[in-house]
């Protein structure tokens, strides 16, 4: 397709769920829910996969003060950090509760259709995406994993400790490599059984133990492609609350151009040329392939293999 001039890009889109406004304050942790009740205090109403927002749009405020907050509560708030001083939190709710969330006049919907379709202002988007994976380490760790007991909720919600055996637990990020492999003028892209029909986007996997992350980009596109790559880059990292992963952005140079896709992983894969890519990028392809939004690390990666960026 290189007989197609590149559509216009315009600026380079910002990722979501990066550049925090809050100070994380670990300091603070220990004392914070003695602060819920001060009158600049803010809270996140966050159930599961499910965001609670102020009902008038279509930018929504998704920030609450302790009185119209703590009714929605299941748990005791997280806290998340400090916003010019004042205390933020994320209230647990019950998903069960979006239909009498609804009724009261407010706005529920999932983080990811919040963060495509631009529900609140972004500066929202790292603070949310905190609180999600941090209620959703306590929702699977309830127990302690050294001997089973019970364990609790300390430092407002940055650890966990055996109220049995007395073991600390920390909450966890697990690292995943999202990599863009290029072989001169084309990009290596699969297709997940999951995605919607038309998208392609960058490979990934998690990082084993023993693993780095140059070793985890190759084995990934070696297993799930076939494809051997040499040069890997580090490009950018993002937090990907579903439900608590980083996500490492590379660039990686292939030395094979044979693909062998893995059909348990991906339902398809195949390289694509650089103005291909820039049509998805886009949304201009005339067979309406695309690529994930622009607050997404895989867009940023395939963005910068189109503007010649290279491992
Ligand atoms: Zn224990």
């Amino acid at each position: 397709m290189s007989h197609i001039s590149r559509p216009e890009l315009g600026a380079w889109p910002a990722l979501g769920y990066v550049a925090s406004p809050l100070d994380r304050a670990a300091h603070a942790r220990a004392e914070a829910l003695g602060r819920v009740s001060e009158p600049a205090a803010r809270f996140y109403l966050l159930g599961g996969e499910l965001v609670a927002l102020k009902g008038e749009g279509p930018v929504h405020d998704p920030l609450f003060d302790h009185a119209a907050a703590a009714p929605w509560g299941k748990a005791d708030p997280l806290f998340l950090g400090l916003e010019d001083g004042a205390p933020r939190f994320a209230v647990p709710f019950d998903p069960g509760r979006r239909e009498e969330l609804e009724a009261a006049g407010l706005k529920v919907a999932d983080l990811r259709s919040i963060a495509v379709g631009g529900l609140v202002e972004p500066r929202h988007l790292p603070p949310i995406a905190c609180g999600k994976a941090l209620n959703a380490w306590h929702g699977r760790h309830g127990f302690c994993a050294n001997c089973g007991n019970a364990s609790r909720i300390v430092e407002s919600g940055w650890r966990r400790d055996c109220l049995s055996c007395g073991a600390q637990h920390f909450p966890r990020t697990d690292p995943v490599v999202i990599m863009l492999t290029a072989r001169g003028d084309t990009c290596l892209m699969g297709r997940q059984p999951h995605f919607p029909p038309g998208m392609w986007s960058c490979l990934a996997g998690f990082v084993e133990p023993g693993e780095t992350v140059e070793e985890a980009v190759r084995r990934e596109t070696l297993e799930e492609a076939g494809i051997t790559t040499g040069r890997v880059t580090y490009r950018a990292s993002q937090p990907w609350p579903f439900p608590m992963s980083l996500m490492i952005g590379c660039l990686a140079e292939a030395t094979s151009a044979d693909i062998a896709v893995d059909r348990t992983e991906l339902e398809d894969a195949r390289w694509f040329h650089r103005d291909e890519a820039a049509l998805m990028l886009a949304r201009t392809h005339p067979d309406g392939l695309f690529v994930p939004p622009p607050m997404a690390i895989a867009h940023h990666l395939i963005r910068a293999f189109v503007e010649g960026f290279h491992a």
